[in-house]
């Protein structure tokens, strides 16, 4: 992350591989400050983790970018700490603790989320904004239809 921001690439994008994703997911990134979340929607296999993968290393994140699988997030250490959370398997947050999100977010760090309708309401008492949301679509084979849009 540099000291003057790129502008987010909003509206729509096609890409016709997971590295093209990743390279645009690059260029979100580089329009993230601490602090910032990015939102991400689409289907299975749409491509949300894939676009993590792309941004986190785009923030200096050197290891693995997997799926969250036996936990709700993965915390990593970037240019600045980075966060990806999956929410997809999350009940009702309302029901649950929100200090679990706490471990995740915070003013300091960039945070992803996929399946995040859950811990919207908590993001702001946990001193972070919504940057971007990305929406994802199949658009036939390897192609993607992305959307970029500032929150
Ligand atoms: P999600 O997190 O939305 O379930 P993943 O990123 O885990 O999706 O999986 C997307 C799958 O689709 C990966 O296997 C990836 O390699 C593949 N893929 C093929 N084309 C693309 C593309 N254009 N963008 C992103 N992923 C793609
Ligand atoms: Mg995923």
């Amino acid at each position: 992350m540099s000291a003057s921001r790129a502008p987010l690439p909003t509206g729509s994008h096609r890409t016709t591989g997971p590295a093209e994703t990743e390279a645009l997911a690059a260029r979100v990134a580089a329009a993230l400050a601490p602090g910032d979340v990015v939102l991400l929607a689409g289907d299975l296999g749409a491509g949300k983790t894939t676009f993590v993968r792309g941004a986190a290393r785009a923030l200096g994140v050197s290891s693995a970018v997997t799926s969250p699988t036996f936990t709700i997030g993965q915390r990593y250490d970037g240019d600045l700490p980075v966060s990806h959370l999956d929410l997809y398997r999350l009940g009702d947050l309302a029901d649950e603790d929100p200090a679990l999100l706490a471990d995740y977010l915070g003013p300091d760090r960039v945070a992803f989320i996929e399946w995040p309708q859950t811990a919207i309401p908590l993001l702001e008492e946990l001193g972070m904004t919504v940057a971007a949301r990305v929406r994802l679509e199949h658009a036939g084979g390897d192609a993607r239809e992305i959307t970029v849009e500032a929150a």
